[in-house]
């Protein structure tokens, strides 16, 4: 019997997904959705983000949230900081893995959270120094996502040597990991290759395992594809296709997690995901965001018939 090489499949709907969107979702309902996912065999989900609640409002519950997630056995509690007072604030919460996104296009940096490249280094060097501090058993696991990596909505085209050689300062700062993200759909595989072969080239394949690619041109699975055959193991997705800033309407911003899990378990990749259970949970998910947009061939389709995992 062969093994099947496992996935790792991201749900960031809570957090991504929420946080795009005007409806604010109860924190009962924020932890029936990722105790529902959990039960589909979803192993790891972004909750939400420690931004500022007047920013934000749609996130203020985020310690709440983590602290209730934290019940769920085998599940990885990834949250979104943008910076060094939001990580104190994660990581006093429990989360278990934290994220800060650095712009690679600094107009969409400073636009975003009104810090330039040097600033926003020296954020993650403080968020470094506090994580450094928690105990060994009780460290989170952190990560830059490099955000507007395959172009940006200001900026444009976003010079792949500059991706490169920021994930290289990133990562010389002793950073255990970057990601690569596809903030504006408008990246393609060939371009997906390249970038990630660049940084592995300087940096070595351990430090980036993951990829946040969106779905705004059509493109989201045939990256994932390219990036499958790379040796990427981790893709971030959403249910339903839920947030992600879409730029059009009618547009999806993030990945569908439905889509993706039928993709890699018909291929035969092992994400642990029950397929049908998770469209089940995308249709009761889908009844508590009535007004939102929700997008995904294979819930709309169902699964084949005879099909089995
Ligand atoms: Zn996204």
């Amino acid at each position: 019997m062969t093994v099947k090489r496992q996935i790792l499949v991201s749900e960031v709907g809570p957090r991504d997904g929420l946080q795009s969107i005007n409806t604010i979702m109860p924190t009962a309902s924020k932890l029936q959705w990722i105790a529902w996912e959990h039960a589909c065999g979803v192993r790891e989900i972004e909750v939400g983000s420690f931004v500022s609640p007047k920013v934000l409002p749609q996130m203020a519950d985020t310690a709440e949230v983590v602290r209730g997630a934290k019940k769920l056995p085998n599940l990885t509690i990834a949250v979104l900081v943008p910076n060094r007072h939001g990580c104190e604030a994660a990581i006093q919460a429990g989360a278990d893995k934290i994220s800060i996104p650095l712009s690679v296009s600094e107009t969409h940096s400073i636009k975003n959270v009104r810090r330039t490249h040097a600033q926003m280094l020296d954020e993650i060097k403080q968020c470094m120094t506090l994580i450094e501090q928690c105990s060994s058993t009780n460290r989170p696991h952190f990560e830059v996502g490099l955000s507007t990596a395959f172009g940006c909505t200001i900026e444009g085209i976003v010079p792949e040597h500059n991706v490169i050689e920021l994930a290289k300062k990133v990562l010389d700062l002793g950073v255990a990991e970057v990601g690569l993200s596809d903030t504006t759909g408008m990246g393609n595989p060939a371009q997906l290759e390249r970038l990630v072969t660049g940084i592995w080239a300087q940096c070595g394949s351990e430090r980036l395992t993951g990829v946040h690619l969106h779905n705004t041109r059509g493109q989201g699975l045939a990256n994932v594809l390219r990036a499958l055959d790379l040796g990427i193991s981790t893709i971030d997705s959403s249910l339903g296709g839920l947030g992600g800033c879409p730029f059009a309407p009618g547009a999806s911003g993030n990945i569908v997690t439905e889509d993706l899990v039928f993709l890699l378990e018909s291929m035969g990749y092992d994400t642990g995901i029950d397929a049908s259970k998770l469209i089940e949970v995308r249709n009761r998910v889908e009844k508590l965001l009535p007004s939102e947009a929700w997008f995904g061939f294979t819930s709309a389709a169902g699964l084949p018939l005879g099909w089995t995992q």
